[in-house]
């Protein structure tokens, strides 16, 4: 099965197969990795292994501090109002999607929500111009949806926020491609896209910015005592932390970010390259905006939906169906995904409009 899911998402052959190898005993240990106390010399390795290496390939400066935490993003942009109001009264948002969305109405609970754009009267089809933007200078940050999943919306360049922090939900495209880390205050992650099984988080924060939460937040979300505690404040999800790194040495070893975003560009380009050569599919999205991990496209004629999405099936190729708010299909092809994948979606497709057409 070819898996197109927008996640959780295919994760690299390679990492199955080593989890499957060390499932009952891992390296010796005797133990499953599910099995070991958090506190035990062996899961302490996987955890500072782990944090090594995701430090290293997305070059990460040394103050800023990797966090590895649960509730999922939709923890995250809950949790980070209350962490980085800092004393401000309020925070900016730029919605290109519904995720921004979501995470503005969360805001709205600890502060003034400024939008300081927006590109929903365009159906969120592109990154409102960042000369238009309406940032408030004491906003305690600039929050942005570096890639939204649904809409397959992408920044393809930070945007200058005049030395507001800015925050980023890099959930679907995080290790895509090399980053610059020391243009953000605070990125954050669910792991069930590029990184690894759900259930873990990945907050990486400038040191200066936390240790100032809300008197009221409680401590199990308070980014400082999670820093203090190395991420073990309670027990962390030591199954999915064990999985990211290996996915991290995969990375390693498949070129670093560097290599991993040139193969990212080179199948986005062949799946939009074919989606422009004709009519029979289409993408909404803005060409300079469009997203490498998730791409949407409408057929001309919707009622050939289901037939598409059956003989996808058929075929091998699964997880097609666009999100319920946008109908239509969506792949998304996380880092995990081949060339072959994509390559097989386009001969399907092509061979659907040659018959259906
Ligand atoms: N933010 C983005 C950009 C997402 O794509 C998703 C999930 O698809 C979420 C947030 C929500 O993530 P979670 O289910 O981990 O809360």
């Amino acid at each position: 099965i070819v898996n197109f899911s927008a996640g959780p998402a295919t994760l690299p052959l390679a990492v199955l197969e080593q989890v499957q190898a060390e499932l009952l005993d891992w390296r010796g240990s005797g133990m499953s990795v599910m099995e070991m106390s958090h506190r035990d010399k062996e899961f302490m390795s996987i955890a500072q292994d782990a944090e090594k290496d995701l430090r290293e390939i997305a070059g990460i400066p040394a103050n800023y501090k990797v966090l590895f935490l649960q509730g999922g993003a939709t923890g995250q942009f809950t949790f980070l109002p209350m962490n980085l109001l800092r004393g401000k009264t309020g925070f900016d948002y730029v919605l290109t999607g519904d995720w921004g969305k979501k995470a503005a109405k969360e805001a709205g609970k600890y502060g003034k929500v400024n939008i300081a754009a927006s590109s929903e009267a365009d159906k969120f089809t592109r990154i409102p111009d960042v000369k238009t933007w309406k940032l408030d200078p004491n906003a305690a940050y600039v929050h942005i949806t570096p890639n939204e999943t649904i809409h397959g919306v992408e920044f393809h360049q930070e945007p200058e926020t005049n030395g507001v922090p800015l925050v980023a939900d890099m959930s679907s495209n995080i290790l895509s491609r090399p980053i610059d880390i020391s243009k953000y205050g605070l990125i954050y992650a669910g792991a069930q896209k590029n990184i690894g099984p759900s259930g873990i988080t990945i907050v990486i924060v400038r040191e200066d910015l936390i240790g100032q939460a809300v008197p009221s937040t409680p401590g199990i979300f308070d980014y400082k005592q999670m820093a203090d505690n190395e991420s073990m404040l309670n027990t962390p999800p030591c199954f999915s932390w064990y999985v990211s790194g290996l996915v991290f040495k995969w990375i390693k070893e498949n070129g670093g970010l560097a290599g991993i975003g040139e193969r990212n560009a080179r199948k986005a380009a062949a799946l939009y390259d074919y989606i422009d050569s004709q009519d029979f599919y289409r993408n909404p999205v803005a060409k300079a905006d469009r997203s490498r991990m998730n791409i949407p496209f409408t057929l001309a004629n919707a009622e050939l939906d289901a037939d598409f999405l059956k003989g996808a099936k058929a075929a091998g190729l699964s997880g097609l169906k666009g999100h319920r708010s946008v109908g239509g299909m969506r792949a998304s092809i996380y880092n995990a995904m081949t060339q072959e994948g994509v390559n097989a979606l386009i001969e399907y497709m092509k061979e659907f409009a040659r018959t259906k057409g």
